[in-house]
């Protein structure tokens, strides 16, 4: 059985409608009637350049407009395969610029963790809408400055988070919050690869690295939407090394934690540089959801009582569903569908997480 509820789709629509007639403002793309917002990506990296920026050619509501590298290097041909002209092109340096350039609507922020902060404050200081990836920093503090410089500068935030846009991850959330197998008696989780960099900013403290950031937020993401409430608090963790030459310095290489949620619900994660794992089962009273893997970029697929959650992948990929949403929400004046906020409930895990390793004690989240 193929699970693919209209119903849920209507209650989108519709709750978006809602959220549209009751929003308080129209954004000035909106006013300018733009139908397609012009986005910048910053950082030029493996995910923009493999991931994001094809995804763009996908996209019907935003397009690829512009970039800002640190590399002068790479700006030929990123100009030559997107059609990028001149104007759209900026260095680190002269980024804020960008506030005078109106084919750019939307910044991308897809640099190192540690420069989420900077360059996502910079681009709603310079009147852009903000898109950042995930970790969307390297701390609590980090993402609040985010947010509230995006909030007095009236522009949205938003954060990479993909899988929020997957028909599989929406399949498993609706079946959790409509308690259709029952209440969540407890969940596991795992997210992992073997990262076989030695000298990448994820083996660099002071750049964001670690594991607990990188494949450690899609555990804890499992963890939060796969209860389907938020953790009161980090019951035990464990954060460990299996290359201490590699990942020096304290820095997260395996990591294991307890989360305790609202009625005792326990969850249970780990996330590793050091194997490859990558599954979701949330054991429920009437049965268990199980998805793996639960969170690549396709080849999605899972099941549970009621039937297969399986969606062929066809395009558009994940990365064009989630830039075509937010972009829409964007048009139509509704908030962004996955907010900064979002992302710094992962860092708040995050930080309760290495308190209580380092503690040996439960934290509170
Ligand atoms: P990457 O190392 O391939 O690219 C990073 C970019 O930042 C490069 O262009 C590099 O030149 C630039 N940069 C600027 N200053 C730098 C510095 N001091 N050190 C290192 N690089 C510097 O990394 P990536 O894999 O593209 O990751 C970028 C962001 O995207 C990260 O936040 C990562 O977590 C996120 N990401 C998200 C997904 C997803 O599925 N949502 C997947 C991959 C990466």
């Amino acid at each position: 059985m193929l699970i693919y509820s209209r119903r849920s789709a209507l209650r989108t629509i519709i709750g978006g409608a809602g959220a549209l007639l009751l929003s308080p403002y129209i954004t000035r793309a909106a006013r300018r009637n733009k139908e397609k917002l012009g986005v910048a990506l910053v950082g030029l990296g493996y995910y923009a350049t493999d991931l994001l920026a094809p995804a763009l050619q996908q996209t019907k509501h935003c397009y690829l407009a512009g970039v800002v590298t640190g590399t002068p290097s790479k700006v030929p041909a990123w100009q030559q395969r997107y059609r990028i002209p001149d104007r759209n092109v900026y260095s680190y340096q002269e980024f804020d610029r960008i506030a005078t350039n109106e084919d750019i609507d939307v910044v991308y922020v897809v640099l190192p963790p540690s420069m989420h902060r900077k360059f996502s404050v910079r681009a709603a200081a310079a009147g852009k809408h903000v898109w950042c990836e995930k970790p969307m920093g390297v701390s609590s503090a980090a993402c609040r400055e985010m947010i509230s410089a995006c909030r007095k500068h009236g522009k949205s935030l938003s954060i990479g988070y993909r899988l929020h846009h997957d028909p599989h991850w929406k399949a498993f959330r609706e079946i959790v919050g409509e308690k259709r197998l029952g209440a969540v008696r407890s969940v596991q989780c795992a997210a992992g690869y073997r990262e076989n960099r030695t000298n990448h900013w994820k083996q660099n403290k002071a750049l964001g690295g670690g594991v607990l950031g990188d494949m450690g937020v899609y555990a804890i993401q499992g963890a939060r939407h796969g209860v389907g409430m938020e953790p009161l608090s980090v019951l035990e963790a464990n954060i460990s090394q299996q290359r201490p030459d590699i990942y020096c310095n304290g820095l997260d290489e395996v990591v294991e934690a307890t989360l305790q949620f609202p009625g005792g619900v326990q969850a249970r994660i780990k996330t590793s540089f050091a194997e490859n794992t990558n599954f979701l089962d949330i054991r429920c009273e009437k049965g268990d959801i199980k998805l793996a893997p639960y969170s690549g970029y396709a080849g999605l697929k899972g099941e549970s009582p009621l039937g297969q959650i399986y969606f062929p992948y066809d395009v558009p990929w994940q990365q064009a569903q989630q830039m075509d949403n937010e972009a829409l929400a964007i048009l139509q004046g509704r908030p962004a569908i996955v907010p900064g906020e979002e992302g710094l409930k992962d860092l708040m895990v995050i930080e309760a997480i290495r308190s209580s390793a380092a503690s040996r004690s439960a934290v509170k989240v």
